[in-house]
């Protein structure tokens, strides 16, 4: 799929922007970089009540809904284990509790920041990202 010669259009879709859609595009992402390459690549991101990373869990608004992991074992982002607490500091979350087990909705807040750069960052290696919200249900493709 990675190939430079690649001249074919490839299409990919994931069904659900929760935590693991939206870190499934961002590890994805993450290769197109390593390897910088440009490459004809559409990735659909695919959700039927918003794409934005947040999925059921971190779309709450209570404060009192905290993550029940670590913030310091909570990064997006595999090869930078500090990711989500350099967020919470640069985002002037730094209170100590959560560093511990912070609010889930600043998680989703975190996840839905990342999700959006990468989508920008995939622009650069030319690869065309449609967001769609529907069901998939009651989606169809053509070939
Ligand atoms: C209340 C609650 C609290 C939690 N707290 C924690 C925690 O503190 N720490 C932890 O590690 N884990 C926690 N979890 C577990 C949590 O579910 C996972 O961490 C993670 O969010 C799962 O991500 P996911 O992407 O697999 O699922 P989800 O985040 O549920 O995402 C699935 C997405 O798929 C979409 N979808 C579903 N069906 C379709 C369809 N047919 N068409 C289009 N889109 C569809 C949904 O709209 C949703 O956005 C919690 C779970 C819940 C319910």
């Amino acid at each position: 799929m990675l190939r430079q010669d690649c001249d074919i259009m490839k299409k990919i879709a994931i069904i659900g922007t929760g935590l693991s859609g939206a870190a499934t595009f961002i590890n994805l992402i993450e290769r197109f970089k390593k390897i910088d390459i440009q490459s004809n690549l559409e990735v659909f991101l695919i959700d039927k009540r918003s794409v934005d990373g947040k999925g059921f869990a971190y779309d709450t608004e209570q404060d009192c809904h905290v993550l029940n992991t670590l913030a310091s074992g909570s990064s997006i982002l595999k090869e930078t284990p500090n990711d989500f607490i350099d967020w919470l500091n640069e985002n002037h979350f730094n209170k100590e509790n959560y560093y511990q087990h912070p609010p889930r909705n600043i998680y989703g807040q975190y996840i839905s920041y990342r999700l959006n750069q990468y989508i920008d960052l995939a622009l650069k290696f030319d690869i065309n990202v449609k967001k769609i919200v529907d069901d998939t249900l009651n989606i169809t493709f053509d070939s």
